[in-house]
């Protein structure tokens, strides 16, 4: 089999495959793991990649089952202790304490190491810097395997998982010529959130100050989250943005770098008006907008929150021997979401 895509859904998908005997070749268009939750470094800073909202590592969990069946352990968890903390647009903080929120050693891209060191282990074909141009097909119209954009052709025997959105797995892989109408028009009305994320360096005065490392704000403008990385002295705040004046409006690079400039003037505003307390102990680094997370994940319009809609597109495509994995077809944008639809997609292809 061939997956296509080294997110947490295409590596889980590739670990338990190969795991079980099945011969895996899994390419990756960038030169790490992980997509949206590999490695995020700026300026020697290690940042959060995501929310640092992590679930179901406990006992029982996905994860347990996950790792339970690879050659390698999972890696190292700890459950948190201090509490996830809410503040109102009031000023009031509200804690929330959940037994099942987790920070990861290394944070969510050793988890990516994890599972691509597993299918190595396994015999599996991980292939980096190998990005996927469209799928290849026989005279009959059955897909035989992909072609990479080095021109090489990767033949897969038995099945074609793609961990690419609903919308690009049509649009760039199956082919739009390819895609039954009304497939075109699902895809046409389906719409995902984008993400606006600022990386900052935090002093240690100043994350004690704060009344915990993962926080939501909710102000008068919306709300946006912050995650410590754990250990390190840097922070990402997460906020939830549409994608299309991303993408439009923009006549040169100046204009959408004035765009970039000015959330990030407003964010700011508004990040110390709600948390005063870090004062001046915080110095941004670098930001990410769905423009920037179109051009490191190559999703349609920089979309990396799965569907707004409560549909799911479910796992099979319009051919019978091509399967998609992710967020977009998943029970929730969240990774222990993606990996349990993982697990199920396995169980089906064998
Ligand atoms: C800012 C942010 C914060 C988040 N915070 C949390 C959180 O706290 N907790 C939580 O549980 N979840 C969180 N999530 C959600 C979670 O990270 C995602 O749901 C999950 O990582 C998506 O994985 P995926 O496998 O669907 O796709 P992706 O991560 O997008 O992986 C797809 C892979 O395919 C590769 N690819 C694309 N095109 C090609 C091609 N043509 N050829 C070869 N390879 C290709 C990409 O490079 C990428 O590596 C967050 C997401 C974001 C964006």
């Amino acid at each position: 089999m061939v997956v296509v895509g080294a997110g947490i859904g295409g590596l889980t998908t590739a670990a338990l495959l190969s795991a079980r005997g099945m011969k895996i070749c899994l390419l990756e268009r960038q030169s790490q793991v992980g997509g949206c939750i590999g490695r995020v470094e700026f300026s020697g800073y290690e940042f959060e990649p995501g929310m640092g909202l992590y679930t179901s590592f406990g006992p029982g969990g996905i994860y347990e089952k996950v790792f339970a069946e690879l050659p390698v352990s999972a890696p190292e968890v700890n459950l948190l202790t201090s509490p996830y903390v809410v503040r109102r647009a009031d000023g009031t903080d509200v804690p929330i304490t959940t037994a099942d929120l987790y920070s990861i050693e290394g944070g969510p891209a050793s988890l990516a190491e994890r599972l691509a060191e597993s299918i190595k282990r396994s015999g599996g074909n991980l292939r980096l810097n190998s990005p996927v141009l469209r799928l290849a097909y026989d005279e009959s119209g059955r897909a035989v395997g992909v072609d990479l954009l080095s021109g090489e052709r990767v033949l897969a025997k038995k099945a074609i998982v793609s961990n690419l959105t609903v919308w690009d797995t049509y649009g760039k892989l199956v082919g739009l010529n390819r895609t039954p109408l009304e497939v075109k028009k699902d895809l046409n009305m389906l719409r995902g959130p984008g993400v606006y994320v600022v990386y900052a360096t935090i002093e240690q005065a100043a994350i004690a100050r704060l009344p915990a490392e993962r926080m939501r704000v909710e102000d008068g403008e919306g709300e946006f989250t912050l995650a410590i990385a754990p250990g390190k002295r840097t922070v990402t705040f997460t906020m939830r943005t549409d994608v299309d004046s991303w993408f439009a409006y923009h006549s040169s690079e100046e204009d959408f770098e004035a765009s970039d400039q000015a959330a990030l003037e407003q964010f700011w505003n508004r990040l110390h008006a709600s948390l005063p307390e870090l004062g001046s102990g915080i110095e941004i680094i670098e930001t990410a907008n769905p423009r920037t997370y179109y051009d490191s994940t190559r999703r349609k319009l920089g979309m990396v929150l799965g569907i707004s809609e409560s549909v799911s597109a479910g796992s099979q495509t319009s051919l019978p021997n091509v399967f998609m994995i992710g967020d977009t077809v998943s029970s929730e944008p969240r990774l222990h979401a993606v990996v349990d639809a993982a697990v199920t997609l396995v169980s089906r292809l064998l």
